[in-house]
């Protein structure tokens, strides 16, 4: 058995610490390092379970406060804080896996690092392939790195083409199932009124506040479109989406030949988590198998575009210049906290990103610094953008 040694960027998270309930049945990993932004004291517990040899806190004085709580305890942990640092722990010579589950362009920096290193990359930092795509699987292919994809959706399609993990000649189309989220069938009317609580009341999954408001307007369908466009190295015409309203079937790879293959689980992310982290064998998730004399209806549809406007503008961004996705995943972040802070109403959420999307510079990028400089100059535009409303 060889040993893995992970780091976790993102442990206190929903993926995060579905990563640890899985990790807590698996004796052939040794946590190397555990991060999060603000929660010590959701840090402080998992590093008294794990025992890792870091910690990263987003700030000094609250990696100082989880310094003084691990000492008390008599434990060795040492504490880090600050970007550089999530580097430091994805990149370290020591470790062989990295799940990136940090949410928003804040996980692109130590994820490509990740990439960089040569580490074993679990990816649920979806934000970070659409941002950075080229140079993320450049990355990936230079240092002989290994990406595995961790998006229910991009873990599904990966499982369904079988032996190869990119789009071979055989594949007809790949089928992108999303729920349509908690707002499907609300009257168009009515979507003006919804509160943040309401969008994050997700029908299936259980998720981070910004992934949630991400399914509501189905921006999280539009960001998974270019994510597997760069995973699977397939144009984003052959890719479709299903509306599944019981996230039942997790996405469909049809071939040439006219077999349609899909993977089917419950709405639970430990079942992709359990599947990166022991690929290529497989391990208990703690989830439940299907009982199929209970399922009665598998419903599938096609979206309607006027309800969720997002979904055209991320055809025309995967097709255009590299830029513009980063514009676009960088004006859902800032337009999302906004509407989560109740500053801005969940139907001016597409309407911003458009208005960012046509007044976008489309800059050539050659680096992660080109990237970052991009994404900085597209927050600051939606920012301009906002106060204008
Ligand atoms: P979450 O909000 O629950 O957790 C985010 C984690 O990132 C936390 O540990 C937080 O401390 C950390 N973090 C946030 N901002 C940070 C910053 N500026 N610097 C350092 N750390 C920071 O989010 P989540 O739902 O777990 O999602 C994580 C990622 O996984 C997202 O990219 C999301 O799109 C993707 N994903 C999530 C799910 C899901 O079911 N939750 C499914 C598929 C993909
Ligand atoms: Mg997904």
């Amino acid at each position: 058995m060889m040993l893995k040694r992970i780091t976790i960027l993102g442990s206190t998270g929903s993926i995060g610490q579905s990563t640890l309930k899985v990790l807590a049945t698996q004796p052939d990993y040794q946590v190397f390092a555990l991060t999060a932004n603000e929660n010590v004291d959701l840090l402080l517990g998992q590093c008294q379970q794990f025992k890792p040899e870091f910690a990263v806190l987003g700030r000094p004085a609250l990696a100082q406060d989880l310094a003084v709580k691990l000492q008390a305890l008599g434990l060795a942990t040492k504490v880090l804080s600050g970007p550089a640092a999530l580097v430091q722990v994805a990149a370290d010579p020591a470790v062989t896996h990295v799940m990136a589950a940090i949410v928003g362009g804040a996980g692109l920096a130590p994820s490509f690092a990740a990439a960089d290193a040569g580490k074993v990359i679990l990816l649920a930092n979806k934000e970070a392939l659409v941002m950075a795509g080229a140079i993320f699987m450049d990355a990936v292919a230079r240092s002989n790195a290994t990406l595995l994809p961790v998006d229910s959706e991009h873990n599904a399609i990966f499982q369904c083409l079988g032996q190869s993990s990119h789009v071979g000649k055989g594949v007809q189309r790949i089928l992108l199932t999303g729920s349509g989220g908690p707002f499907l069938d609300t009257p168009l009317a009515a979507l003006d009124q919804v509160t943040p609580d309401d969008a994050c009341r997700h029908p299936n999954w259980d998720m981070g506040r910004k992934i949630s408001v991400d399914s509501a307007t189905m921006m999280n369908k539009g960001l998974e479109l270019i994510e597997a466009c760069w995973l699977f190295d397939v144009p984003p015409e052959k890719i479709e989406f299903v509306i599944h309203p019981q996230s039942i079937v997790h996405s469909m790879v049809e071939f040439v030949d006219g077999s349609v293959v899909a993977q089917l689980g419950q709405p639970d992310m430990r079942t992709p988590i359990a599947h990166v982290l022991a690929f290529p064998e497989r391990v208990g998730a703690g989830v439940a198998g299907l009982d199929f004399s209970k399922l009665t209806a598998l419903e599938f549809r096609s979206p309607e575009l006027s309800r969720f406007p997002v979904l055209s503008m991320a055809r025309s961004v995967a097709s255009g210049p590299k830029s513009l996705a980063i514009t676009f995943n960088a004006a859902n972040e800032v337009a999302v906290e906004a509407f989560l802070a109740e500053r801005l109403s969940f139907l001016n959420i597409s309407i911003v990103i458009k208005a960012a999307l046509d007044a976008a510079e489309t800059p050539e990028l050659h680096s992660l610094d080109d990237v970052l400089a991009c994404d900085t100059a597209a927050r600051a535009l939606t920012r301009r953008i906002l106060t204008s409303l």
